[in-house]
């Protein structure tokens, strides 16, 4: 989770290239069918577009600068909304992975999908044979 912004994460952020001001990252809901994972799939069809997983979550993230980034400084930083506040160090693209999975093109979110369903039916199977026939991810 976030941490309250400090003065030493204010240090921290001088001394960044703005990182987190160079995508856009927004929470999508993790998809549970084959039509949405096909969905998915076309998003990444965009080589600015990427798709990861984070304790369970799933983002969406758009490779691209804000308008208000100079220098790699913010020009409306007294003002910077709300959700740009509450992004701080070390909760943060500078300080190691912030994701868990990436997927960067279709096949390799195919492939985590066709991973996954692997994996689940033979969990179904062990706990209950006559579970499990509906493909949900
Ligand atoms: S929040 Fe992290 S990525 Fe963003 S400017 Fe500060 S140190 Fe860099
Ligand atoms: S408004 Fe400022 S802090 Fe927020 S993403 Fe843009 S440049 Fe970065």
């Amino acid at each position: 989770m976030k941490t309250k912004y400090s003065a030493t994460s204010r240090e921290e952020c001088t001394r960044c290239p703005a990182l987190c001001c160079k995508n856009l990252s927004m929470e999508i809901g993790k998809p549970v069918n084959r039509k949405e994972i096909e969905d998915l799939k076309w998003q990444l069809h965009f080589d600015t577009v990427k798709v990861y997983i984070r304790h369970r979550r799933w983002y969406q993230m758009v490779e691209g600068t804000c308008m208000y980034l100079s220098n790699d400084r913010c020009t409306i930083y007294e003002h910077r909304p709300k959700k740009c506040r509450a992004h701080n160090p070390p909760n943060c693209e500078r300080f190691g992975e912030f994701f868990d999975v990436m997927l960067a093109t279709p096949q390799e979110l195919e492939d985590y999908y066709q991973n996954h369903m692997r994996r689940r039916r033979k969990g179904t199977k062990k706990k209950d044979p006559g579970r499990g026939k509906t493909e949900r991810v």
